[in-house]
């Protein structure tokens, strides 16, 4: 890896060598990250990934962790997260601008506070506004692409590039931004709405997450998508496995798309209950159930 006396003269964000990645995932699961980095402002964001482009060096972009699972083994290169920086977020009358590393919690309930509709269901996503970008994050009917009227990129030259939506394509947990494109900020147009309305919705969305998740526990979601017409965690308690451990890795009693971490499991653990999932859904059902969390850093594994 490279000396890193350039790259810390450059920025004044902060650089940690060989950080536990399990610091910064919500599985609590992952070894050394090379060099994690957060930037303080977009000059330093800028310095960072044409460092990283002129010499080459693997990088990864993260948000707070929440859908991610990163191998034992660590990640080489850079990670790059915008920690406690790009927190800026403003509204204005229906407009609300945020940066990505604002918590999508902080966004949904200034919105919801200001009576401005379309946010309410995404109560309860833990992560920052630039994961749920990514992720098309969704939940209970919302998705957070469907109010969006711009996003700004930083690409790997260190040039900012604004998208309207229809430059990206988004679906079900899936947008087509690049993984060499780091989310800076976004703006939505929001809906003026009744008070009492968005409140049942936001209401239901809480109260159904509190019902069905099992959220005293470490996790990254659901781990797999839902196939057409199916729900994957019914199909994963049809086989049989809720409840089934490794390691100290669960699937979860609760719900049975989640798995849990009950504190000293491995990315190894979770692996081996992400296969025999796979492997009785495809045997019981002929269904190829995919992976929603993102996996970092496992030179091997094959997603099909
Ligand atoms: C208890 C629990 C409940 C959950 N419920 C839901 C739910 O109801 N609906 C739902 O959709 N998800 C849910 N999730 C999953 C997760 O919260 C979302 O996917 C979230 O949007 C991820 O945000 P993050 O900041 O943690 O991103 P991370 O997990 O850090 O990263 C996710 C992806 O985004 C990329 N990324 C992150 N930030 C940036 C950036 N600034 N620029 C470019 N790429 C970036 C990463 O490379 C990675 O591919 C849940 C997770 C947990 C733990």
């Amino acid at each position: 890896m490279k000396d890193l006396t350039l790259l810390k003269s450059m920025i004044k964000g902060d650089i940690k060598e060989n950080e536990l990645m399990s610091k910064h995932t919500y599985y609590g699961i992952g070894g050394p990250a090379s060099i994690y980095v957060t930037p303080k402002d977009l000059t330093d964001l800028k310095q960072i990934l044409c460092y990283s482009n002129k010499y080459s060096i693997p990088t990864h972009f993260i948000g707070s962790g929440s859908n991610l699972l990163v191998s034992d083994d660590g990640i080489d290169g850079i990670v790059l997260s915008p920690g406690k920086a790009l927190r800026k977020i403003q509204f204005n009358d229906c407009n609300v601008f945020a940066e990505s590393g604002v918590m999508l919690g902080k966004l949904v309930r200034g919105s919801i506070k200001r009576n401005l509709s379309g946010l309410e269901s995404l109560i309860g996503v833990p992560g920052t506004l630039g994961g749920a970008l990514v992720m098309n994050a969704g939940a209970f009917g919302g998705e957070i692409s469907n109010y969006l009227k711009s996003v700004n990129i930083m690409n790997m030259e260190g040039d900012i590039i604004s998208y309207n939506p229809n430059d990206i394509e988004f679906s079900y947990r899936f947008s087509s931004f690049k993984n060499t494109e780091f989310i800076i900020s976004a703006n939505f147009i929001l809906k003026k709405e009744n008070a009492k309305i968005i409140q049942e919705k936001r209401d239901n969305a809480n109260k159904g997450r509190k019902t069905n998740q099992p959220l005293k526990y470490r996790s990254a979601g659901s781990v797999f998508k839902n196939p057409k017409n199916y729900a994957a965690g019914y199909l994963i308690d049809q086989v049989g496995l809720k409840g089934t451990k490794i390691g100290d890795a669960e699937i979860s009693n609760h719900h049975a798309n989640f798995f849990i971490n009950h504190g000293k499991a491995s990315s190894t653990d979770i692996l081996k209950l992400i296969e025999l999932a796979k492997t009785k859904v495809k045997e019981k059902f002929n269904i190829k159930l995919e992976l929603e969390i993102q996996m970092m850093g496992f030179k091997e594994y094959q997603k099909d």
